[in-house]
């Protein structure tokens, strides 16, 4: 509904039986300025305002056939009429009758016989109320800082949509949610007022580019675009349900907005993700079709950015599944059912255990065992990772201490705990950490902690800070997976570290030539010229076990040494207790042995 923005633009209905009537309110009214359009009667009037946009209407109380009050109830009844604001007219004195008239949902009510002056300012001042209140709704559905419709017009919008299309499939219509790159990180590092010209910015570019070019939003289809919030936006193609169109239109939108914007003295680069949801009549709900855009947004997100996706089946299965994953593992965290395996870190030489790597392992009794590094993922992005990790810490530095306690001074040196990069970003990790040590009556120095380069590039000065808090403290730090990440050999400088772990991959590369043995010899000459001791990870057979020691690695992880085992099967595996049947220990920190055969039979299923 659009205001008149003076009373001179409004469209005044008057409904009265009596032609007099007409000629003086006609009268009367001229020096208002508005349009009088007439009805002689109650059906005259109610076909008059289904066809026209009407601002107020002038009824009379007392006509024949339809009376006044019959018409106001039928306008009050129908959703589109119903907020037209009614004066009834009536000659009655009685107020039972203007009584009836208030209660039937009148404004106001206005006695004859007419005295121009009052008729003027009744209509006129209902006029204004009008104006006011659309002013007041269409604010409250528009984006203050855009201009662009808001969530709640959308939502309006789609429920209509969503409804034809029901009724009719080619009613159907497309969806896409808009989400800006890097729009976090201008806000937090240019201000927010360099964040608000952005999404001006943007919203700019989408009107222009969704404006006259389209050909397919002329005729019956609308496309409208609406701020929902932050920097996300949803354009909405009205009679385009077909993937072709949709998808032409979000490449055009993708180079429409990946020129930098000029925001003030900064040149700013934010390019779109979008996701496309089309709809031709399976959506029941408005919020089904955004949520699948949504989805579709995440997804062409983590495809590297600047880019679509259309939603389809697979995706909601695959969501519908990682939601059941996350439900499961809540549950699990609150009642502590997962469990920690730890795999020993071995000295090539003479095969003594240095340390102990704890590893999550968790067990649905549905779903069956999960791989960490899918639910670790799931709890690093609903942050669980956090209450999960002090567990975890909590849970192998108590196993820790009780192995000191059984061996004593040959016990392992130290046990190895994985850090999340969720973990380097939380203020509260060195205090956590220490407190945790302390409490087990460990030294600082007997913890280490496993951090990736590609953790410690997602917010490197934060993370930088924290490890070297961390090694202060004298907790051992060591860099997991060496050579997965950015494998800059100079980070390793800047990097607080006591450790290097080489990743799986180089040493299953191995024995692949000798390109990747003097790989491997310049990781480990230059650790060595750092002063980092290096540990090969994933080492699975003799022949690299052998090639190791050749080229100076001094420690190893892998199944070849030991597989990850349960708490329990720890000491009897360093030999310190009668070993259970069909594991036989291999080596302890004192007993040391050469015969990679043993070690093969040590592997723990
Ligand atoms: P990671 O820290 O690099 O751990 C080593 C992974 O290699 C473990 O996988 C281990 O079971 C596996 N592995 C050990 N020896 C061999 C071998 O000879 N061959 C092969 N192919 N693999 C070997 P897992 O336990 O599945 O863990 C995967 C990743 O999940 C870990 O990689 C670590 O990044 C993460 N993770 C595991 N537990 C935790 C935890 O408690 N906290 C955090 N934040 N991450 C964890
Ligand atoms: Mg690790
Ligand atoms: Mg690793």
């Amino acid at each position: 509904m659009s205001a008149p923005s003076s009373a001179s633009d409004a469209r005044v209905l008057l409904v009265d039986d009596d032609p007099d009537v007409h000629a003086l309110v006609g009268a009367m009214l001229k020096p208002l300025g508005v349009t009088l359009v007439h009805a002689m009667n109650g059906a005259e009037a109610l076909h008059t305002v289904r066809a026209l946009p009407v601002d107020l209407i002038l009824l009379d109380h007392d006509m024949p056939g339809r009376n006044g009050l019959e018409v106001l109830e039928e306008l009050r009844a129908d959703g589109r009429l119903s907020r037209i604001p009614v004066i009834m007219v009536t000659g009655s004195d009685s107020h039972a009758v203007l009584a009836s008239c208030f209660a039937a949902g009148a404004q106001d009510y206005i006695r004859k016989p007419f005295f121009a002056a009052e008729l003027r300012a009744r209509v006129g001042s209902a006029l204004e109320r009008q104006r006011l209140m659309v002013e007041l709704v269409g604010a409250a559905r528009r984006d203050r800082l855009t201009g662009l419709p808001n969530r709640a017009f959308l939502l309006d919008q789609l429920t209509v949509a969503v409804r034809a299309a029901k009724q009719s499939p080619d009613a159907g219509f497309a969806l896409m949610f808009l989400d800006f790159d890097r729009f976090k990180l201008i806000n937090d590092s240019l201000g927010h007022d360099v964040g608000d010209l952005l999404l001006r910015g943007i919203a700019d570019r989408l009107r222009e580019n969704l404006r006259a070019t389209d050909t397919v939003i002329v005729g019956d289809a609308t496309t409208t675009v609406a701020r929902l919030g932050g920097d996300e936006f949803v354009v909405m193609l009205s009679g385009v349900s077909d993937f072709l169109t949709a998808s032409a239109i979000a490449d055009r939108l993708i180079r429409a907005l990946e020129p930098p914007y000029q925001l003030g003295p900064h040149l700013v680069r934010s390019s779109a993700s979008i996701g496309i949801s089309c709809n031709s009549g399976q959506y029941d709900s408005p919020d089904d079709v955004l949520r699948d855009a949504d989805i579709a947004m995440y997804e062409a997100k983590s495809r590297g950015k600047g880019c679509w996706v259309l939603f389809t089946d697979t995706m909601r299965e695959a969501v519908a599944h990682r939601h059941k994953l996350e439900t499961a593992l809540r549950a699990a965290i609150e009642q502590e059912s997962l469990t920690v395996v730890y795999q020993p870190i071995v000295s090539l030489e003479d095969r003594s255990v240095d340390g102990f790597e704890a590893l999550l392992r968790w067990t649905d009794p549905e779903l069956g065992p999960i791989s960490p590094s899918e639910f670790i993922t799931i709890a690093e992005e609903t942050r669980l990772i956090l209450p999960l990790s002090e567990w975890t810490l909590r849970v192998a530095c108590a196993e820790f201490m009780r192995w000191r306690q059984a061996m004593g001074s040959a016990a392992p040196r130290y046990i190895s705990v994985n850090l999340s990069r969720v973990q380097l970003g939380d203020p509260g990790l060195l205090d956590r950490t220490l407190g945790i040590v302390r409490e087990a009556g460990m030294l600082p120095s007997e913890l280490q902690l496993e951090v990736t380069e590609s953790q410690i590039m997602a917010n490197r000065v934060t993370a930088i800070a924290q490890l070297h808090a961390l090694r202060s403290a004298g907790v051992r730090l060591a860099m997991d997976d060496f050579g997965t990440g950015y494998s800059s050999l100079s980070c390793l400088q800047e990097f607080p570290l006591d450790v290097l772990k080489i990743d799986r991959a180089f040493v299953a590369n191995l024995s692949r030539g000798r390109d990747f043995a003097a790989l491997v010899h310049a990781v480990v000459t230059l650790a060595d010229n750092l002063g980092l001791e290096v540990v090969a990870e994933g080492v699975e057979e003799v022949a690299q076990a052998a090639m190791l020691q050749d080229l100076a690695c001094k420690y190893g992880q892998g199944y070849l040494l030991a597989s990850p085992m349960p708490a329990g099967d720890v000491l009897p595996w360093l030999g310190h207790e009668v070993p259970t049947a069909g594991v036989v220990p291999i080596g302890t920190a004192t007993s040391h042995t050469s015969d990679a055969n043993l070690l093969v039979q040590g592997r723990v299923a």
